[in-house]
């Protein structure tokens, strides 16, 4: 057996417990046939951690996902709990968990499968064997930016202002996830700024250079004004490989990007903090998808998000491609053979509920490791 590593699950509310299910019989899969085992701990958020013990997150659980060495997360929220106060919002419980854990890198891959080239709102000669990669910085920038405020001026005419502030550190470390992204993949990076009219942009797009020449001269450096981005993004997405950008940009090319794709069930994503002394790095990973109380309890929920998630997690957690990739290809064969979940359902293909979908994923890993 391959060593433990250890794992903290944690699956909240509405469709998250739902989709972690499968995720849970494919992990059960690898320790009977892969032989790798993982030490697991489950833990309580969001709306159900309120219900238990008064709070969206405790400090135990908190504790718990610093010494993990990869995080599952599901989805957090719902109407039970939106009359409580702002203060305790399910939601704080991922907020806190990628503050307090500095996860500041925010990786959302647009992939489009072969099987769903039609389910994006682009043609499929736009999108077919689309894989791009947006890194996001997270934890600083407009929306954590010094000053900010609603202020009266003397003339009585109020004013609302937020600042965007990026230091070195804060740019480099970011940039240098992307670069590293790239290395392993086709070894193109993007960086995205305002830097024709922000200084912020300009000290951007120099200090990405810099970090660049110094250590990633092998690797392909671009720039690109996030208008501009915006605009190839739909005009010619296979263009991009990895794209890196600050937090208010890759808030909104992450968003269309991911559109890109057609559905949200399907779309997984990972937040990076800084490797330490040993080089452990703190991750979080989830999918885009929120609890979905709409469909919470009915068993139709679509769990590719969740399981691709967990592909991303022992890709970049723990080094296994192969393993990480048997999964996504085990997928996509379900998905070719015709079956769907109702959010992905196209005419001439079969509708499944969340189970049979995961069962007919096991299957196909069945066969592929035959
Ligand atoms: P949502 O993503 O939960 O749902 C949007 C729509 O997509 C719904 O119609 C839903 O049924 C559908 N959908 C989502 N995931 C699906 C899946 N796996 N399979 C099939 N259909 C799926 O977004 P929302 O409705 O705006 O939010 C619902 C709750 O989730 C709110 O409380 C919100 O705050 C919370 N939320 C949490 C997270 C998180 O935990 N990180 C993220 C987004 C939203």
């Amino acid at each position: 057996m391959a060593a433990n590593k250890k794992l903290l699950i944690l699956a909240g509310d509405g469709i998250g417990p739902e989709v972690m299910r499968e995720v849970r019989r494919v992990i059960d899969w690898m320790s009977r046939r892969r032989m790798v085992s993982f030490d697991i701990a489950e833990e309580l958020v969001g709306g159900a951690s309120i219900d238990a013990r008064g709070t969206p997150i405790n400090d135990d659980t908190l504790q718990r996902a610093r010494q993990a060495d990869a995080i599952l997360f599901g989805s957090v929220g719902g109407p039970k709990w939106e009359r409580l106060g702002f203060q305790l919002r399910p939601e704080l419980a991922i907020l806190r968990l990628r503050k307090e854990l500095d996860l500041f890198a925010n990786l959302r891959p647009a992939t489009v499968l072969n099987p769903l080239v039609n389910a994006s709102t682009l043609k499929p000669e736009v999108v077919r064997g689309l894989d791009l990669m947006i890194v996001r910085e997270s934890t600083g920038g407009i929306y954590f930016g010094e000053p900010r405020g609603i202020e009266t001026l003397p003339s009585g005419e109020k004013r609302g202002f937020d600042t965007e502030s990026y230091t070195t550190t804060e740019i480099e470390r970011v940039a240098r996830v992307a670069f590293e992204l790239a290395r392993k993949r086709k070894g193109h990076v993007t960086s995205v700024e305002k830097a024709n009219v922000m200084q912020s942009g300009l000290f951007w797009r120099q200090t990405v250079t810099a970090l660049h020449a110094q250590d990633f001269a092998d690797l392909q450096l671009e720039h690109m004004y996030a208008d501009n981005c915006a605009m190839q993004l739909v005009r010619n997405p296979r263009q991009f490989d990895v794209i890196v950008t600050s937090n208010i940009f890759g808030d909104l090319l992450s968003d269309l990007a991911s559109m890109l794709t057609g559905s949200l069930g399907m779309l997984p994503s990972a937040t990076l903090g800084s490797p330490d002394a040993s080089g452990k790095r703190l991750a979080l990973y989830e999918p885009i998808h929120g609890s979905a109380p709409d469909i919470a309890g009915k068993g139709i929920a679509n769990p590719l998000a969740q399981l691709f998630s967990f592909a991303m997690l022992l890709r970049h957690s723990f080094g296994m491609e192969e393993d990480a990739a048997l999964i996504e290809q085990a997928a996509t064969n379900v998905l070719t053979s015709g079956l769907r979940t109702a959010d992905i359902m196209a005419p001439g293909t079969a509708k499944v509920g969340t189970s049979v979908m995961g069962e007919s994923i096991l299957r196909e890993l069945d066969k592929l490791a035959a």
